[in-house]
């Protein structure tokens, strides 16, 4: 099958909002009068951000899904996206199950695929999305204050804990596994809650790193510092009913490095004045989420993890371990 042939039978779809889709040198956008186009790009590279095991539907829907992350971190609504694919050899029946895995999730969020780059090289897959958002309404990673709470929604800690259990350093019932792999594989962007967070949240970014680490990067961009409680992690991990019992063998410090440091969770951490507590409750409700006060954003630079006695934490020791490394 040539490139062409492939392009047509996979990726090609009618067109819908889009002015101009598949086929043409470039595709034609028309954002609605009154409102910023906002642009990201997300690369995957197996070994790197994906397992070879990985199935090619999973994979299809975390390459987008990583994206709409971006998007519902500037709280914006998803309208089209590119696809650059460099690919080893023509695999029909990866094909068929990554654009099935793609295209569904894309179909959910009503974003178009309207163009890409098709290659031979090595598995390598780029997306471009393209959302749109009321101009000057885009949540920043800069407009944290002092005194906002900081909260993180739904569940992290999840697709760290997969990821170490494949590692073959910690094991986990296979139940327990199976949904910390479907937190990994799987992660649903919190599109409608970015949106619901317009005009609410002060400051939002997606947890894709991991928790602390991303919110150091709004900590720095809005020159301020925070306090964080070390004790909620436990009811931060969906796999919260494991890991506090006696069959989850685990210290501490695993779980403090799981849900503070663990990456791919895919979830909005953000700031609001205390005044729209109500707000991000309702918020996070109507968008099918819960959102979790985690700490408080203060004047002095920095990322203070505290315990229950009010102690600093390392935050060192969160990358510590051997079976981390
Ligand atoms: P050009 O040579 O002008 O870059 P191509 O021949 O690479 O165009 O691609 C032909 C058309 O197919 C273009 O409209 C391009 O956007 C689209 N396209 C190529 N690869 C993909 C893909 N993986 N998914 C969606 N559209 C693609
Ligand atoms: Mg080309």
């Amino acid at each position: 099958m040539g490139e062409f042939d492939l392009i047509a039978r996979y990726f090609q779809r009618p067109v819908r909002r889009a002015v101009l889709g598949v086929g043409d040198d470039c595709a034609l956008l028309a954002p609605a009068p009154g409102m910023q186009l906002a642009v990201s790009s997300d690369m995957l590279v197996e070994g790197r951000h994906f397992l070879p095991t990985v199935q090619p539907e999973a994979l299809g829907h975390k390459a987008l899904a990583v994206n709409l992350s971006d998007l519902a971190a500037c709280g914006a609504q998803p309208l089209a996206f590119t696809l650059a694919l460099a690919l080893p050899r023509v695999d029909e029946d990866w094909l068929a199950g990554f654009s099935r895995g793609l295209l569904a999730l894309a179909d959910a969020h009503g974003c178009e695929l309207v163009g890409g780059d098709t290659t031979a090289g090595p598995l390598n897959i780029c997306i471009t999305v393209f959302g749109e958002v009321p101009a000057g309404q885009a949540l920043l990673r800069s407009g944290a204050r002092a005194g906002d709470d900081i909260y993180v929604s739904g569940t992290v800690g999840d697709a760290r804990l997969a990821l170490e259990a494949f590692r073959g350093t910690l094991s986990l019932p296979a139940e327990v596994f199976a949904a910390a792999r479907q937190r990994m594989e799987r992660p649903t962007p919190r599109v409608a809650l970015g949106l619901a967070l317009r005009g609410v949240a002060s400051s939002a970014i997606d947890v894709s790193d991991g928790l602390l680490g991303d919110l150091m990067h709004v900590l720095r961009a809005s020159g301020v510092g925070a306090r964080v409680e070390a004790s909620v992690a436990p009811e931060l991990i969906a796999a919260s009913a494991y890991v506090s019992s006696a069959r989850g063998q685990f210290d501490p410090e695993t779980l403090a490095t799981c849900v503070f440091a663990g990456g791919d969770d895919y979830e909005l951490a953000f700031t609001a004045p205390p005044a729209a507590r109500d707000a991000v409750q309702a918020a996070a409700r109507d968008a099918g989420t819960r959102a979790t006060r985690i700490g408080v954003v203060e004047a002095q630079p920095g990322l203070r993890l505290v315990d229950g006695a009010g102690h600093a934490l390392d935050l060192r020791r969160l990358h510590g371990f051997d079976h981390f490394a």
